[in-house]
């Protein structure tokens, strides 16, 4: 999108936004929360607080082993292991929480919320995460589903030549071959505005599929995959993490806020931090993609990615406001050739 468009755009968002009454509350989400967006609204219909409701999302998506980049049924690390991160900030006690590396365990959402709750650190990473959740009653359980490991194995013998692994390449399905060559990226975020006006938030995800062991990406990071202002609002990102995390990107989008900045505007103002990293160089800036989501406290949202990589597959977010969840577009800086 052009930067007149754009300001086009905004303006009409700005009328539009300051015309319609503000819902009683609110839920925002990465579009793969949509189909879980009604287990956190009944939540805040009944008066819950925002936490509850964003975990209850997140966590339906944990669950899910269809959905290939978070908890159950994520692709694994480069080892075939299945570390999981996640983060939490409750807007109304301004407290934060957050897990990384973390296996066996399906709900890490839930675990960083009680590392939030039980414990004076703010993460917990590894092994020590691990020990947390089971002394707290969580289940350890085998997180790769037979096709995420039929996956993993497939990637696994198209690494090397060299080593023992044989390729068996004609066994694989059209499918796998797919995500192999362009492994899934994922990851939820979910904000929400509760009727009291708390604003909390949660990114979850499996990380980048096939990543070094140990890696650690935006998602657990309090101010990069995830931040919540309750005087302001919440935001939150998929996509590269490490491009994520070096511009500080939900605490700066919501900066961006603070300022004055519409929820897109805020998206779009940090993906262009990101792109000036790179000069603009599109050539470069192709090699991976960011999406941000934004949630202010009068209840406007927005969400914006880097690149609009087909007219065929337009960024969405999911919002709902207790009437109905729906995807709604993302605006895009980029779009690709
Ligand atoms: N942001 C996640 C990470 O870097 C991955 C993703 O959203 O696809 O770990």
């Amino acid at each position: 999108m052009y930067r007149r468009d754009f300001l086009k755009l905004s303006a009409a968002a700005v009328t539009a936004n300051l015309e319609v009454k503000q819902p009683p509350f609110l839920i925002v989400s990465s579009a793969n929360g949509l189909s879980a967006m009604e287990q956190g609204v009944e939540l805040l219909r009944k008066g819950n607080d925002a936490l509850d409701a964003v975990i209850a999302v997140v966590s339906a998506v944990e669950d899910d082993p269809e959905e290939m980049s978070v908890g159950y049924g994520g692709l694994p690390n480069a080892d075939g292991e299945v570390e999981l991160d996640a983060s939490v900030m409750h807007g109304p006690t301004r407290s934060a929480g957050a897990v990384a590396a973390l296996k066996y365990i399906k709900n890490p959402s839930k675990v960083a919320r009680l590392v939030m709750e039980r414990t004076g650190h703010l993460m917990l990473v590894g092994e020590g995460a691990l020990k947390f959740a089971l002394a707290n009653g969580f289940r350890r359980e085998e997180l790769l589903t037979k096709k995420s490991r039929e996956i993993w194995l497939k990637w696994r013998e198209l690494q090397s030549d060299k080593g023992a692994w044989r390729r068996q390449l004609e066994t694989v399905d059209v499918s796998v071959a797919k995500i192999i060559s362009n492994p899934p990226t994922g990851t939820i975020t979910c904000f929400a505005k509760d009727l009291q006006g708390g604003i909390s938030g949660v990114t979850s995800t499996s990380g980048l599929a096939f990543k070094m062991a140990g890696r650690v990406g935006d998602s657990p990071l309090i101010g990069a995959g995830l931040y919540v202002d309750n005087d302001v609002g919440a935001a939150g990102a998929t996509g590269r993490g490490e491009e994520c995390i070096k511009v500080a990107g939900a605490y700066a989008v919501v900066e961006c806020m603070r300022r004055g900045a519409m929820p897109e505007e805020a998206c779009l103002e940090v993906l262009k931090r990101v792109s000036a990293r790179y000069n603009h160089d599109r050539s470069r800036l192709k090699t991976f993609n960011l999406q941000f989501y934004a949630l202010d406290k009068h209840a406007r949202h927005g969400s914006a990615v880097l690149w609009l990589q087909s007219d065929k597959e337009r960024p969405k977010y999911a919002v709902s406001d207790g009437k109905a969840a729906v995807l709604r577009n993302a605006a895009w800086l980029y779009e690709a050739d």
